[in-house]
């Protein structure tokens, strides 16, 4: 019985481990690596293994990092299950045709150069014929429901509190009459995140994995946040101005607009005009609206009192059309839409027209790579570029940190404490993250960690 780091390990990005016991190897997650093209290209097209070898895939939720490379996997030959929670399945339907669309797009944008230059043409990683393979494969599941997904490997997914559907994992293994248990707390969530339960604990372990993302950081309240968003929508729009939300389509958004139904229940907020300027956050609050049930009591609570968990005013803008009535509209609103760091999408026509005028303001509630235009923002750039065009920024720009939907480091570490393995990995988190976090967790008096490398092996 051993397991094996593929991916994700020393970086964010790629998360994929695999289990072998009893003759059979399971995968679990298989996310799309991302960073310079070049590297990613080689990354994500090559696979440990043949994934044909593979008994079944385990996947713990709908983020790109860990489910968008399932398609390739499908394009190599595998043909085999993917277990899943029933929502992160659903969820896969948006995400992963999203990425597929990403990669078409992206291929023939690079052949226009590629053919001009005589060059042979470069293949997508991926086309939405193998995104659609791959969502053929998918089994979906309740928490807490044991899942063989090879004899000796059983899985029970739990709560991971997350994003929607999001699990933590538990692996039961047998070989040989011995018995292994290992766990996965990768993507752990936050306590007491809005619209999500808090992450189930996990006990019994012989090795638990987590993720490091925050290790060393500790985030801001997300109820001081709250009051910090809901006080900038409040003078934004008293002002006659309109303001931009930058997000990602999944959670984030749903997030944003639970928040204005709060303050608006709660008498802080009138219920003021709010357009959800894209397509697929459409699609995935629906989704949300499909999957109620996982909400937790906060969320049901709000539900019986106003009839939704969500603003009901609120307006999806689906088509171009409807967009550019936005733009052109001069009443006051918030507009919520893609990307969450204003590198594409929408947001980007919003803050072209928006971005000169004072009374307009940016909330950021999403983190920011280094690069991006919703950096330029945070860092107080006070010219940018929006399509090649230059722009001053006159508008108010509210960077708001507490937004994160990973636990951080007291969090990990109190999760650690708790389930008290007897032995720790820690994988998808940089460097320095990662050392912080296993300086934390000897320092409460825990096991010092394994810090693996990519392609590491732990024999159970
Ligand atoms: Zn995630």
């Amino acid at each position: 019985m051993r397991l094996i780091f593929d991916g994700g390990v020393d970086t964010v990005t790629g998360s994929c481990c695999r289990i072998e016991a009893a003759g059979a190897a399971v995968l679990r997650d298989c996310g799309l690596y991302q960073g310079r093209r070049q590297e990613s290209a080689v990354r994500n097209r090559s696979f440990a293994v043949d994934p044909r070898g593979l008994r079944a895939v385990v996947l713990s939720h709908a983020h790109i990092d860990h489910c968008g490379n399932l398609p390739s996997l499908a394009r190599g030959g595998y043909d085999g299950p993917i277990h899943a929670h029933r929502a992160t399945a659903d969820l896969c339907g948006i995400m992963l045709r999203d990425a597929a669309h990403i990669q078409e797009a992206d291929a023939a944008y690079l052949n226009q150069k590629t053919n001009r230059r005589g060059l042979p043409p470069v293949e997508p990683l991926y086309t939405m014929a193998d995104a659609e393979a791959a969502l053929r494969l998918l089994r979906g599941h309740e928490y807490g429901h044991p899942v063989e997904a090879a004899p000796g490997i059983v899985h029970t997914g739990l709560d991971a509190g997350h994003i929607l559907g999001a699990e933590l994992s538990v692996f039961d293994l047998e070989e040989g009459g011995r018995r292994r248990r290992v766990g996965f707390a990768v993507d752990l969530g936050r306590r007491g995140l809005p619209l999500l339960r808090d992450p189930e604990p996990m006990a019994g372990l012989d090795l638990l994995v987590i993720e490091s993302t925050y290790g060393g950081r500790r985030h801001e309240e997300a109820a001081t946040a709250r009051e910090r968003l809901v006080g900038i929508v409040r003078r934004t729009l008293e002002r006659g101005g309109k303001l931009f939300v930058p997000s990602f389509a999944l959670e984030r958004t749903q997030e944003i607009l639970y928040h204005i139904n709060v303050a608006v229940d709660e008498g802080r907020l009138a219920p003021v005009c709010v357009h959800v300027d894209s397509p697929m956050a459409a699609g995935i609050t629906q989704v949300f609206e499909r999957h109620l049930d996982l909400l937790d009591t906060e969320s049901h609570d709000l539900r019986r009192r106003r009839g939704s968990v969500f603003p009901p005013w609120v307006r999806f803008a689906v088509t171009v059309e409807d967009s550019k009535r936005i733009t052109a509209s001069g009443a006051p609103c918030v507009v919520i839409a893609a990307s969450g760091m204003c590198e594409h999408g929408r947001i980007l026509h919003h803050l072209k027209h928006g971005i000169g005028d004072p009374r307009n303001a940016v909330a950021i509630v999403g983190f920011q790579a280094a690069q991006t235009l919703g950096r330029r923002l945070v860092e107080g750039q006070r010219r940018v570029k929006i399509f090649g065009d230059e722009f001053a920024v006159r508008a108010e720009v509210h960077a708001l940190h507490a937004f994160s939907a990973h636990a951080d480091e007291a969090d990990l570490v109190a999760y650690v404490a708790a389930a008290s393995p007897a032995r720790v990995a820690l994988v998808h988190g940089e460097a320095e993250s990662r050392k912080a976090l296993a300086a934390a967790l000897e320092a409460a008096g825990l096991p010092r960690p394994l810090l693996p490398s990519p392609g590491d092996v732990v024999d159970l």
